[in-house]
């Protein structure tokens, strides 16, 4: 990736404002929960006339906005997720962010916002984690979650795409993710997405919709819903706000992007790679309850896992679809064992990164 370009832009149109004083001796970064904790600094940028403009780094703080803003209205409103790492030298390295950037601008294209430019999003990422670099956890599986988000800036009630936006980046330091086992109710009721639907946007509403099945599963003992298609119920979609991998003697299965009902997880397509560099037959296609039923029937079904860039990968040891339950044992999940193990050498930079994942500050 040549990404001189981008930060030479950057460069030139984000002003910095460093803080005067920084909380990092505030934080235990022993004890980090997720989301609580950001960094001492964000970036800001605002869109109107047709141009990204006020780009600016500045200390974290409020915004204030008018009770009329479009966004809180009308959900126009996305977001990423990614993760920033350092390498043996205490380097900051953001793993594959460009996969985040194209990601981004089609979750804008289908809520009718506009597009970000690279300057922005790959160039203000760079210079955020260069002035917040400290805040990268370096204990294993820590890491510093960068959040870019765009939302309407209208004050205006009336429905209409916004004319005007803004686009901010915080982080958050983030702990080991501890992979407890999972159980997954199959969802045969309600539907997370649906063919011409917004499933493929990482669009804020697609998650408030799932709040209420998912509190409705957790509330009779289930951490997940297996999202499954809204025509049959039995087709595989995505479990929680994590792609899903069934492996089957030794072909890994993962649910295909034809539909436009699933998030193009980057977790997703970087396992679907290690998991042909550790020799498994990895298929993109149609996978359904039924199948999975039949594989355990068999004897053939070794592991499902869920895959995301906030737990890397979680093993399903549960999976109930109406009547009928499988139960698998997590403690010999060798697959998924070694996927993780994979990607975090690599994203740590412990390992090769062949496929140039690794988007390094200093370079
Ligand atoms: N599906 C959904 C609905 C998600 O929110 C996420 C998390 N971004 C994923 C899948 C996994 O995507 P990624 O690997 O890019 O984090």
């Amino acid at each position: 990736v040549d990404k001189s370009t981008a930060k030479e832009e950057a460069l030139k149109k984000i002003k910095v404002t460093k803080a005067t004083q920084s909380k990092l001796s505030e934080v235990d970064f022993n004890n980090l929960a997720f989301g609580k904790i950001y960094a001492d600094h964000m970036l800001v940028a605002d869109y109107s006339n047709g141009q990204w403009t006020n780009a600016e780094i500045i200390p974290f703080q409020n915004l204030s906005v008018s009770p009329t803003n479009a966004a809180w209205h009308y959900g126009q409103a996305i977001f990423e997720g990614i993760k920033a790492y350092k390498d043996p030298a205490g380097h900051p390295m953001i793993f594959r962010p460009y996969d985040n950037f194209r990601r981004f601008n089609k979750s804008a294209e289908r809520m009718g916002m506009p597009d970000v430019p690279e300057w922005l999003f790959i160039g203000g990422l760079d210079m955020l984690i260069d002035v917040d670099r400290d805040w990268i956890p370096t204990t294993t599986g820590s890491s510093l979650y960068l959040r870019p988000f765009m939302i309407a800036a209208d004050e205006y009630i009336g429905v209409r795409p916004s004319e005007t936006y803004k686009f901010m980046i915080i982080n958050s330091p983030s702990g080991p993710y501890f992979n407890k086992p999972i159980k997954l109710l199959v969802q045969d009721k309600f539907v997370r997405a649906f063919p011409g639907g917004v499933g493929f946007a990482k669009a804020a509403g697609n998650y408030g919709g799932t709040m209420y099945p998912t509190m409705v599963a957790k509330n009779k003992g289930y951490d997940q819903i297996l999202w499954v298609d809204g025509f049959e119920h039995k087709y595989l979609q995505e479990c929680g706000t994590m792609n899903v991998f069934v492996v089957i003697g030794n072909t890994a299965v993962t649910p295909d992007l034809e539909q436009g009902t699933i998030l193009e997880g980057v977790t997703r397509s970087s396992v679907m790679d290690v998991l042909s560099d550790m020799g498994l037959k990895v298929e993109e296609r149609e996978i359904s309850i039924d199948e999975i039923i039949e594989a355990n029937k068999a004897g053939t079904l070794r592991e499902i896992f869920g895959t995301g860039t906030a737990a890397s990968v979680a093993y399903v040891e549960e999976l109930d679809y109406k009547d009928i339950q499988i139960r698998l044992d997590s403690s010999k999940y060798t697959v998924g064992a070694e996927v993780i193990a994979r990607l975090d050498a690599i994203r740590t930079g412990k390992a090769e990164d062949p496929r140039n994942w690794n988007y390094q500050i200093d370079k």
